[in-house]
């Protein structure tokens, strides 16, 4: 499944730069460019917002003041403003992009990109917020945008050297197994994860049903 984004009347896109954290009760189109960072897009199924954070490197060194440059700052700190916002964790979820290997692994290491992902699987779990898509960029930067409104996320790459995406849905089931389906079809072209839906969202105007856009 591969489509643009559609364009959204009147609705600015706000831009998340590395190292920063966004969320807010009213509807926004964010986006950011992800290499090896990673975003977290949560959203809230019951009041239906969202938000997402970038961050840049997994685990804040003890020498460094807290930042939400740090996944271990970033993730804990979006999902309290979404919290302090009226969310309840149990409503929340989380789609998980980025942490592609753009840097060179470190002689006989694990990426950053990897690292960073490590990190976000496993803080999602302690807070446990599932997961319930994402794509993951291989050795590819990428250009995510969150609908925060209906929470549809659309992923292309920066680059299309087409077979390099690898995607990877962190998703079970039938929902694993239709994005996987998604991505050999869709190679390097953008890509949505819908919820079901038969109104056009407001803020970004898609209509999906059974995930699939329509
Ligand atoms: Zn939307």
């Amino acid at each position: 499944m591969s489509y643009a984004p559609p364009a959204p009347p009147d609705r600015p896109t706000l831009r998340l730069l590395p190292g920063q954290v966004f969320c807010e009760r009213e509807p926004h189109l964010i986006s950011t460019i992800l290499g090896s960072c990673v975003a977290v897009c949560l959203w809230d199924r019951r009041l239906r917002f969202g938000g997402m954070n970038h961050f840049l490197l997994p685990i804040r060194p003890s020498t460094e003041a807290p930042s939400v440059r740090f996944g271990d700052v970033a993730i804990p700190a979006l999902v309290e403003s979404m919290v302090s916002l009226g969310s309840q964790i149990e409503d929340l979820q989380a789609k998980v992009f980025g942490g592609a290997s753009v840097l060179v692994a470190e002689a006989g290491g694990v990426s950053i990109g990897r690292r960073n992902l490590r990190l976000a699987v496993r803080e999602l779990r302690r807070q446990r917020i599932p997961i319930v898509a994402g794509r993951l960029a291989g050795d590819q930067g990428i250009v995510l945008l969150q609908c925060t409104a209906c929470g549809d996320v659309w992923v292309r790459p920066i680059v299309s050297t087409g077979a390099a995406a690898v995607a990877v849905a962190a998703a079970a089931g039938p929902r694993r197994r239709l994005l996987r389906r998604r991505v050999s079809r869709g190679g390097a072209s953008g890509e949505s994860v819908g919820n079901n839906r038969s109104e056009p969202c407001p803020t970004c105007g898609t209509v999906t049903r059974n995930g699939e856009p329509s």
